[in-house]
C-alpha cells in the first residue's frame, strides 16, 4: 500500500506523526504537546516544539518553558 507509486512512498517517509513537530519534525515532549493545544487550541490535532511556538508567536524559547512550568503550578490538566 505504501509503495503503490513513488509519490506517496516519498511522501510517507515525511508524513505528520503526531509525536513529532508540524514544523520541523522534531519529537516532542508531553509538555510541549500540552503547550501547542495551550496556544492554539484544545483540539488541534497538529502539534509543534517549544522553538516553533516560540518562533509562530514570537515570543522567547524561556517564555513557552515558564509558561509550562507556569500551567503545572495552577494545575492545568492539559499537563498532567
Ligand atoms: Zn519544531
Amino acid at each position: 500500500m505504501d509503495r503503490g507509486d513513488g509519490r506517496s512512498a516519498n511522501k510517507s517517509l515525511k508524513e505528520y506523526s503526531p509525536g513529532h513537530c508540524r514544523r520541523c519534525g522534531v519529537k516532542l515532549s508531553a509538555d510541549e504537546a500540552a503547550m501547542t493545544k495551550k496556544l492554539i487550541n484544545r483540539g488541534t490535532t497538529v502539534y509543534y516544539c517549544i522553538d516553533c511556538l516560540a518562533e509562530m508567536f514570537d515570543v522567547r524559547r524561556k517564555d513557552i518553558e515558564e509558561k509550562i512550568i507556569y500551567y503545572k503550578r495552577m494545575g492545568c490538566t492539559l499537563f498532567q
